[in-house]
């Protein structure tokens, strides 16, 4: 395929400079219109090598560098990233194919977690005590050395966030690994961070798929990785990454249960559920996957479907990913529709305003009375579509909620405190959500689920986060050359 004449160009980012596009390339579509929009190379462990070698170079000046110097480099970077808001959320838009305002918000976000990262000076002093008579112990927090991070499709931009600024800012220096499907934003991250002041290999990108994930985790010279994808991937990435030795948070996929009770606010909560199933097309690892409805909620369902039917494909609901996710997500539900569940609405084949030819797009999708044999009710769907489950009582409904294996967030929606108490409490999830449906931690706060959406011991982002990017230096001095000699000495 000759890559000039793609629309844009995904190089290697290496040690301050975009790489030869020398490797194997494969092509990169806009889910848009399934346009040929860029290749990306597949990179090797050599290459994999070379940005190792460039990140280990960088490390001592850039560890060495004063914290406040450090953030000095990251106001100006946030600053940027919001200068060039326009052409960052472009760049997701076209390669992920979400809509213009969620891209808007996913630059907004990263903009908000790498004002996070330069708080980081207030929040990470260390600590001093006087043990005995001229003899103090004091504890800082220093770098890793060369960590990786490893990103999924769903946000080219924001997810990338979640790592760079913190684990930098922090002193470590940083391998990124884009997604293969979504590389394009990530050469942008890398051109503003070095138009911010970052110096040359403390940040380099190598693209790739499954070879350089495997590289990453296997290579001696890097201390932590941490990965953001399926639960699938995620469970390889931490058993081989631990077992090379290193430090690993990963993320994995989710199936997001919200309990809806009778008495919850009728506007509110139809309003609430329908944006956060189909906010980016459903493909959020927060999205609603399952209603849980608790006896007589019809009334809420018929106000969901007035609200779903507002979301026209093509101008605010974007397109799946791939062809391969839209036929994924439709054999989902043509089984359950095989198996005995009611389609309310159904989004399969959708007019498309704008006429986009050939894009993937998939129309909000409404499914009752699915039961929790159907594959739908236990697998993670991500698109645009929600199955209801009817449970008799809020005992019921939490049961459903606890057997299901993943464990990103829950929701409760109800206008008794007593009951959202319950869900508080009971549910097996790492982010609870009361009368909200996409429950993020905002910063200071971190972000990360349980069970099998989240392997490792520290979130993502937030306070949290400086725990797994950081290890604690001990240090003892003694200036008491009076002192006595004694079993400490
Ligand atoms: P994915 O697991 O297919 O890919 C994620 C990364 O892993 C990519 O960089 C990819 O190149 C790499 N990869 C893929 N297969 C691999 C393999 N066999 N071995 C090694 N590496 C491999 O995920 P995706 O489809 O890009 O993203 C969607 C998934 O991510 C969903 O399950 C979603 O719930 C999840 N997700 C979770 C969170 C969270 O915070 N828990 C956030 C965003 C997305």
């Amino acid at each position: 395929m000759p890559t000039t004449t793609l629309k844009y160009r995904t190089v290697n980012y290496i040690a301050g400079k975009p790489g030869a596009n020398g490797q194997k390339q494969l092509e990169v579509r806009s889910p848009l219109d399934g346009s040929i929009i860029s290749s990306v190379p597949l990179s090797t462990a050599k290459d994999l090598d070379a940005a190792v070698k460039a990140a280990e170079a960088a490390f001592p000046a850039w560890s060495a560098m004063p914290i406040k110097e450090r953030s000095q480099i990251f106001f100006k970077y946030r600053e940027l990233l919001l200068n060039n808001r326009e052409e960052l959320a472009r760049l997701v838009h076209e390669e992920n194919g979400k809509t213009m305002d969620e891209s808007y918000a996913e630059v907004d976000k990263s903009a908000e977690l790498t004002e996070f990262a330069c708080s980081l000076p207030q929040l990470i002093q260390g600590e001093l005590l006087e043990v005995s008579k001229g003899v103090e112990c004091r504890i800082e927090r220093k770098p890793l050395g060369v960590v990786a991070s490893i990103s999924p499709f769903n946000f080219p931009n924001m997810v990338p966030h979640w790592t760079i600024p913190n684990a930098l800012m922090l002193g470590n220096t940083m391998i990124l690994k884009p997604s293969e499907l979504v590389p394009i934003s990530a050469v942008r991250i890398a051109e503003l961070l070095k138009e911010a002041g970052l110096p040359d290999g403390v940040f380099n990108v190598v693209n790739g798929d499954r070879e350089i994930v495997e590289a990453i985790c296997d290579h001696p010279a890097i201390k932590a990785v941490s990965f953001v994808g399926s639960t699938k991937v995620a469970k390889i990435v931490y058993v081989r990454a631990s077992a090379s030795l290193k430090r690993a948070v990963c993320l994995g996929g989710a199936k997001n249960h919200l309990i809806v009770l009778p008495d919850a606010h009728l506007e509110m909560t139809a309003s609430n559920v329908v944006a956060s199933m189909s906010g980016c097309a459903g493909q959020r690892c927060m999205a609603a996957a399952q209603m849980v409805g608790v006896g007589g909620i019809d009334h809420i369902i018929d106000r969901m479907l007035v609200e779903a039917k507002k979301l026209i494909p093509g101008k605010n609901l974007g397109p799946v990913i791939s062809k391969a996710a839209y036929e994924r997500i439709t054999g989902y539900i043509e089984e359950a529709e095989k198996a005995g569940a009611k389609i309310l609405l159904d989004g399969r084949n959708p007019t498309v305003e704008g006429g986009a030819k050939d894009g993937y797009y998939l129309g909000p999708t409404i499914i009752d009375h699915v039961t929790l044999d159907m594959r739908i009710a236990k697998e993670e769907v991500f698109g645009p579509v929600i199955t209801i489950i009817r449970a008799k009582d809020l005992d019921a409904a939490i049961d459903i909620e606890n057997a299901n294996p993943y464990g990103n967030a829950a929701a409760v929606f109800t206008q008794s405190g007593g009951q959202a108490r319950q869900v508080m409490e009971r549910a097996s999830a790492g982010m609870i959500g009361v009368n909200i449906g996409v429950p993020v931690p905002r910063e200071p706060f971190s972000f990360g689920g349980w069970n099998d959406s989240k392997f490792g011991t520290c979130d993502i982002t937030g306070k949290s986060s400086i725990e797994f990017w950081t290890q604690l230096k001990k240090t003892t001095t003694k200036w008491n050359p009076e002192g006595k000699v004694n079993w400490m000495s």
